[in-house]
């Protein structure tokens, strides 16, 4: 598995960027539920589904 990226390298923040948010971003891994915190395939550590950061990128 590649590295991911700190959270600090990639301005990570807890809430969403108006519309944009980790819920919608095709790199989110959800967790157990809607509201869990879940995982990114690109950003390391705990996600929120309410947070954002630069590698956001929308679902298509
Ligand atoms: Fe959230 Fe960024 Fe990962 Fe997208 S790439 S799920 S915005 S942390």
């Amino acid at each position: 598995e590649a590295a991911k990226a700190a959270k600090e390298l990639m301005k990570y923040q807890d809430k969403p960027n108006g519309n944009e948010k980790c819920s919608n971003c095709i790199q989110f891994i959800p967790g157990k539920t809607p509201e869990a915190d879940g995982e990114c395939k690109v950003v390391e550590g705990s996600i929120s589904p309410q947070g954002w950061c630069t590698a956001y990128s929308p679902e298509s």
